[in-house]
């Protein structure tokens, strides 16, 4: 097995990590080449983006309701 065949699982669980840490150059490498081959994983980390963008928005709106000067 080459590292760099992921089973979904494994992709999943580097989409996940990726939003704690900054993955290491071969899981990115791994990750990506799982994302060319796979639909599934391709959409997951379609949705992560977005779920990304609106927790972003909501902390912006936080940040900006809280201030007070
Ligand atoms: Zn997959």
């Amino acid at each position: 097995m080459t590292p760099l065949r992921l089973s979904c699982k494994k992709a999943t669980a580097l989409l996940v990590a990726r939003e704690d840490r900054r993955l290491a150059l071969l899981e990115r490498l791994a990750l990506g080449v799982h994302l060319r081959l796979c639909d599934a994983c391709t959409r997951m980390d379609g949705q992560m983006r977005v779920m990304q963008r609106g927790l972003a928005q909501w902390r912006n709106y936080r940040e900006d309701e809280s201030r007070e000067d």
